[in-house]
C-alpha cells in the first residue's frame, strides 16, 4: 500500500504518497499510543459525500483525550483535510484513515516533550468482508482472546494499542477457517468482532450489548439504531451470551469498514436459516440507501467533498 501514486496529508502538507514517512524511533510505533479513524466517503448523485464525517472526527479528539494527546489540530482543519485529500486523490467511494501519533524526539514511556502529528490517507476499499459475504453472510467463531476490560485499555479510545488484541482474534480465526472473530469481554459476555459491533435478532426484536461490555461506540451501530427506529423495529442494548447468539434468529456486524454485514454461523452452529435473514436485508437495504444519499431524511450525515 505504501508503494503508489497519490497524496497523504500529513500535519497540515499534501506529501506524495511514497514520501509520508515517519522516523523508527516514534514513540507511537514503540509503545502503541496513538488513535485513529476508519471513515468512509460515498459516490452519491450529489457527488463524492464523507458519511457521518463530524461524529468521527469528534470520536477522534474524544480518543485523543482519553490518550492525553493534545491534538494540534482544530476539528475544522481535521474536516477540511479529509475532504482534501479524497478531492486530491480523486475518488469517488473510498476509506479514508486518519491518525494521531507521538513523535520521535524522546523515547522513554512517559511521552512528554514529543510532537504530536497528524496524518489522513484515503484509498478506494471495497466490502471489508467480502462482496460474497454481504449476500450470503459470514461464518464467526467466537475467540480464545477475550475483549479489553473497560479499565484496561480504553474501550471508547479507537486506540492503535487496542488493536493487537483485534489482530490476535482475526488471526486466530482466520487459521482455523472462519471470516471473522466474535470477542467476549472478560466476563465472558459477548463484546464485539475485531473491527465490529454485533448485533442479534430474535422474534423481531434487535439485541445489542450495551457499551460496558468494551465495545466501541460504533458509528455504524449509531446508524442502525436510527435505521432500526424508522422501521419500527425496537432495539435492546443488553447484556448478550454466546449462546444468545447461537439460538438468534439472525445476526450482523456493524462497522465503516464492514459497512452491515450478515453473520451466518458462530463456532460451526447455523444462525436462523444459515443466510442473510429479512431484518438484516432490511437494514443492509436502508444503510446502503443513507450512505449513498437516496434518503433526504438523513442529507446532514453527508459532507459533500
Ligand atoms: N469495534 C471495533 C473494535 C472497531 O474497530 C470498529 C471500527 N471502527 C467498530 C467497532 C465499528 O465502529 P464504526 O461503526 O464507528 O466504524
Amino acid at each position: 500500500i505504501a508503494d503508489r501514486d497519490g497524496k497523504i496529508w500529513m500535519d497540515g502538507q499534501m506529501v506524495d504518497w511514497r514520501d509520508a514517512k515517519i522516523h523508527v524511533l516514534t514513540h507511537t510505533l514503540h509503545y502503541g499510543c496513538g488513535a485513529f479513524e476508519g471513515v468512509r466517503a460515498y459516490k452519491t448523485a450529489a457527488g463524492t459525500a464523507i458519511f457521518r464525517l463530524e461524529e468521527h472526527t469528534d470520536r477522534l479528539f474524544n480518543s485523543a483525550k482519553i490518550l492525553r494527546m493534545k491534538m494540534p489540530f482544530t476539528k475544522d482543519e481535521v474536516n477540511e483535510a479529509q475532504k482534501a485529500v479524497v478531492r486530491e486523490n480523486k475518488l469517488e467511494s473510498c476509506y479514508l484513515r486518519p491518525l494521531t501519533w507521538i513523535g520521535s524526539q524522546k523515547l522513554g514511556v512517559s511521552p512528554k516533550g514529543n510532537q504530536i502529528h497528524l496524518m489522513v490517507a484515503a484509498w478506494a476499499w471495497g466490502a471489508y468482508l467480502g462482496e460474497e459475504g454481504m449476500q450470503r453472510g459470514i461464518r464467526v467463531k467466537t475467540s480464545s482472546y477475550s475483549r479489553h476490560h473497560v479499565n484496561i485499555t480504553m474501550t471508547q479510545a479507537k486506540a492503535v494499542s487496542n488493536y493487537t488484541n483485534s489482530i490476535l482474534a482475526n488471526m486466530e480465526a482466520l487459521d482455523d477457517g472462519y471470516d471473522e472473530a466474535l470477542l467476549l469481554d472478560s466476563s465472558g459476555f459477548v463484546s464485539e468482532g475485531s473491527g465490529e459491533n454485533i448485533f442479534v435478532v430474535k422474534n423481531g426484536v434487535i439485541y445489542t450489548p450495551d457499551l460496558s461490555a468494551g465495545a466501541l461506540n460504533g458509528i455504524t451501530r449509531n446508524t442502525v439504531l436510527h435505521i432500526a427506529k424508522d422501521l419500527g423495529l425496537d432495539v435492546v442494548q443488553k447484556r448478550i451470551t454466546r449462546d444468545e447468539v447461537y439460538i438468534s434468529d439472525e445476526a450482523f456486524f456493524t462497522g465503516t469498514a464492514a459497512e452491515v454485514t450478515p453473520i451466518r454461523e458462530l463456532d460451526r452452529i447455523e444462525l436462523g436459516a444459515g443466510c442473510r435473514g429479512p431484518v438484516t436485508e432490511k437494514i443492509q437495504s436502508a444503510f446502503f440507501d443513507i450512505v449513498n444519499g437516496r434518503n433526504p431524511q438523513y442529507a446532514h450525515w453527508l459532507s459533500k467533498v
